[in-house]
């Protein structure tokens, strides 16, 4: 082992090293991924230095998702603090199924889940539970949201025209687990979003009613607190007014900026949040803890314990139970991934939490102002967010982020709202400072100045 820890330790710092001086890795074409690289297993074991080189040469060759050029996707950054317990949640390799078999590690998963049912406003009936990314604590959402609607469900199945509502700018997990729980994906209303991104709330009323009127079972409400796109919140007060009426399950998708819950200041993005039913978010997004961390909790553990325990009731539970954490899980061994949020927030306490996000809006407001201070820009995203979504000198943006990919310059996606398509610049690397943000469009410019009529003459003869 001694051996093992020392060959880390050489090579993360060979990556490190590599990546302060090439912060985007080479580019492999995928056609080309298994003759660039030495992937092939074979009967014979290889010898050491061998198998070392293959090692180096695949870590290396490997997307950089930690660096100042990384700004593709809904993550980024390395965080110490929270890679050390990442780092040893593998050394101590426990399943969070029992105490038994998770000890301590149970008491670090249960006073995280603590204190966040607490930020929310919620008492000791509230409980939560981890689960292995932001698709998968939505799904628990659903499967509670359906027994809740139906408690014979679990046993006999689904028989109604059961129906959930979520916006056109949600998460594609929301259909997806709708298949999943046998709800089914055509039982997804899909409801219109104002020009900011937001779920329109009087069509929601209007959906609902309408769906009443001709028997079908409205059961679920999903609302995204920072839509995967534009960032944007879905309100909740007006939501859960409206839900009371007709009883429907409330549940906010918090992944991508649920995290705001530790910030003072924007915190009442999602007001109202002590009113829904569940609510989940990823610490590996706007926390910046290593993937996966997401949690789920829910106003009433009785929920938790209904829908994913195996015995007859909650209620018949002896206190030992409270810390067999596998009697209120989706899985049955289960990774620990509360340990790297632990040692996160415990370095960092709660106020380094709220300067991790709030730092993440202070660097999207540089890229806003930078913007919109110059003609060769177009913004089309909104104060309050960490998506800055932005088009340059009107090059179509899937052509402007790919030529970056394969340029090996910058990591950066597109995405659509409306009729309209653009580069999505997220700054949810806290660990990046504005003159990153600042460099992310020297660069973007220096390879539009060097490339302009490659770029254009990929638009083809005419550009709809
Ligand atoms: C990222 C995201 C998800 C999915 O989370 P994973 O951890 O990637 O499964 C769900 N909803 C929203 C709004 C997200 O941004």
């Amino acid at each position: 082992m001694q051996n093992t820890l020392q060959k880390f330790l050489q090579l993360s710092e060979k990556l490190l090293h590599d990546e302060s001086r090439k912060p985007v890795a080479d580019f492999i074409p995928s056609e080309e991924l298994f003759t660039a690289l030495d992937l092939d297993l074979s009967e014979d074991p290889l010898v050491e230095e061998e198998f070392d080189a293959a090692l180096e040469n695949l870590v290396l060759k490997t997307p950089r998702t930690a660096t100042v050029g990384f700004f593709n996707q809904l993550f980024g950054g390395r965080n110490p603090d929270a890679v050390l317990g990442d780092l040893l949640a593998v050394m101590l390799n426990n399943s969070m199924y029992t105490y038994k078999a998770a000890g301590a590690q149970i008491g670090v998963e249960k006073v995280i889940l603590r204190k966040v049912c607490t930020m929310l406003g919620w008492d000791d009936k509230a409980e939560g539970t981890f689960a292995p990314g932001g698709s998968m604590t939505n799904y628990m959402a659903m499967v509670m949201a359906r027994d809740n609607f139906d408690e014979t469900i679990k046993t006999k199945g689904v028989k109604d025209s059961l129906m959930v509502y979520t916006s056109k700018e949600s998460h594609y997990s929301i259909p997806k687990n709708a298949a999943f729980s046998g709800i089914g994906r055509d039982q997804v209303h899909y409801i219109a979003t104002d020009d900011y991104g937001r779920m329109e709330v009087t069509k929601l009323a209007q959906a609902i009613e309408a769906d009443i009127e001709i028997g079908l079972k409205p059961m679920m409400i999903n609302l995204t607190a920072g839509t995967t796109v534009l960032g944007a919140f879905d309100a909740i007060e007006p939501v859960v007014k409206l839900a009371k009426i007709h009883n429907i399950w409330v549940h906010v998708d918090g992944a991508y900026c649920g995290s705001v819950l530790f910030s003072n200041r924007y915190r009442s993005l999602i007001k109202g949040i002590e009113q829904v039913d569940s609510f989940s978010f990823n610490a590996h997004k706007m926390l910046g803890t290593p993937l996966s961390c997401s949690i789920i909790v829910t106003r009433d553990k009785k929920h938790l314990h209904e829908s994913f325990s195996n015995d007859a009731s909650y209620l018949y539970q002896t206190d030992h139970d409270e810390f067999n954490l596998g009697k209120m899980s989706l899985q049955c061994g289960r990774r620990n991934d509360a340990l790297k949020f632990w040692t996160l927030w415990k370095s960092v306490g709660t106020k380094g939490l709220e300067k991790i996000v709030d730092h993440q809006f202070d660097l999207a407001q540089v890229a806003r102002n930078y913007i919109s201070s110059n003609p060769d820009y177009t913004l089309y995203s909104y104060p309050d967010s960490i998506s800055v979504c932005f088009n340059y000198r009107d090059i179509p943006p899937r052509i402007l982020c790919t030529s970056l990919y394969e340029a090996q310059e910058l990591l950066v996606g597109y995405g659509s709202f409306g009729d309209h398509e653009f580069v999505r610049l997220v700054t949810i690397n806290a660990q990046n400072d504005a003159q990153v943000i600042l460099n992310f469009f020297k660069t973007l410019e220096a390879f539009v100045e060097k490339n302009y009529l490659e770029l254009i003459a990929q638009c083809g003869p005419v550009e709809a």
